[in-house]
């Protein structure tokens, strides 16, 4: 059975590879086997992975640049489909990009053409598929305020369909894609402006900057782990006390965000290790893999994080990232 399952899938999908380690293709170093694992160069390539799994009735994973998510030690018994259709057009102010387009190239490829908007996004790693799904952002700005349409492949019907920015309901963090699984993004349309090219060079500069001093860059991560407190701020009800022993909370309630950071480093958290694992001394909603740190290290710091910081301010964080399987 194991086997002709084993035929069928190399025959419908030419090059797929079996018992690929998921550690190599994520940021953060962590994870255990896919049974399958198959590059998707192009977008007829992509779809036909899904028709495949599909077919076999084998569950799948889509990964694009493996930022923003922890898959589990354990093996997946299904197909883990990479993203890797690259190719992408420039032109007058609009980027038409497939969705395996990696970021940070669309990011150097803007300034060259004098387009302005993405410049905030420089040093986010992943594709742009991948920033779509999460509306990835930093510095104020969405890559979701860019979007104008994302063509996507309904794996329901197998119709393609073309999505305006305002069906993609983006929020902070947020997106359509997050809470309808059955949408795969195929590529993207970003609208930006012209601008001056060295001033554009500049504000990357700066942001690089910043990113290097706030940021664990020399460890393996998936960046932020939790998502800065927003929407839910107008329930959140802080007590006095804390109020005056942490000052800032007030300035934060006040501007409509608490970063997550702040509130684990105010826990006392930063350095807190368990096993390879660590809460960054640098940036505390980074968590850092030291060398070998496991999913269930990750996992069990994550536990440790939400119950300590839900115990001190009464606040509940929400993980930003991807954890597969949930
Ligand atoms: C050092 C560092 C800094 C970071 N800084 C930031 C930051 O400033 N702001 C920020 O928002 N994020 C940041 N991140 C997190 C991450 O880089 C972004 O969220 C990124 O946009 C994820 O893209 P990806 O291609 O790597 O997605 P992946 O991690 O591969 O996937 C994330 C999710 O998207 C889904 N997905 C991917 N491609 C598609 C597709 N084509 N169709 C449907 N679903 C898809 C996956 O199934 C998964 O659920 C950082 C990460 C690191 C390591």
């Amino acid at each position: 059975m194991q086997r002709k399952k084993q035929q069928k899938i190399k025959n419908l999908l030419p090059g797929v590879k079996e018992n690929v380690s998921l550690k190599d293709y994520t940021t953060f170093k962590i994870g255990g086997k896919a049974k399958y694992f198959f590059v998707a160069k192009t977008k007829n390539k992509l779809i036909n992975a899904i028709k495949a799994s599909k077919q076999l009735n084998l569950p799948f994973f889509i990964l694009g640049g493996g930022s923003n998510v922890l898959f589990s030690d354990k093996e997946f018994k299904g197909l883990v489909i990479r993203v890797k259709n690259v190719k992408f057009k420039i032109k007058n102010c609009v980027i038409n990009a497939e969705a395996g387009a990696p970021l940070p190239l669309l990011v150097q490829k803007a300034q060259q053409n004098s387009l302005s908007g993405l410049e905030w996004a420089v040093g986010i790693p992943g594709t742009i598929g991948g920033a779509v799904y999460g509306n990835a952002s930093a510095f104020g700005k969405a890559i979701g305020d860019l979007v104008k349409q994302v063509e996507v492949l309904d794996l329901k019907t197998f119709k393609i369909k073309k999505l305006s920015k305002k069906e993609c309901q983006f929020k902070y963090k947020d997106s359509i894609f997050k809470h309808k699984k059955n949408l795969l993004i195929l590529s993207v349309i970003l609208r930006l402006k012209k601008g001056n090219k060295e001033k554009i060079k500049e504000n990357m500069k700066r942001f690089l900057t910043i990113r290097k001093e706030t940021q664990p860059l020399n460890y393996p991560s998936a960046g932020c782990i939790f998502k800065n407190l927003k929407s839910q701020i107008s329930k959140v009800k802080i007590k006095k006390n804390l109020l005056r022993k942490f000052p800032e909370l007030r300035d934060f309630i006040q501007k409509g965000e608490i970063p997550a950071g702040y509130l684990i480093d105010k826990a006392g958290l930063k350095g807190k290790r368990i096993g390879d694992a660590m809460v960054s001394e640098k940036h505390a909603n980074f968590i850092v893999n030291l060398g070998n740190a496991k999913t269930k290290d990750v996992q069990k710091l994550i536990a440790h994080i939400k119950k300590k910081v839900k115990k001190i301010f009464g606040i509940e964080l929400k993980e930003e990232i991807i954890i597969f399987p949930h």
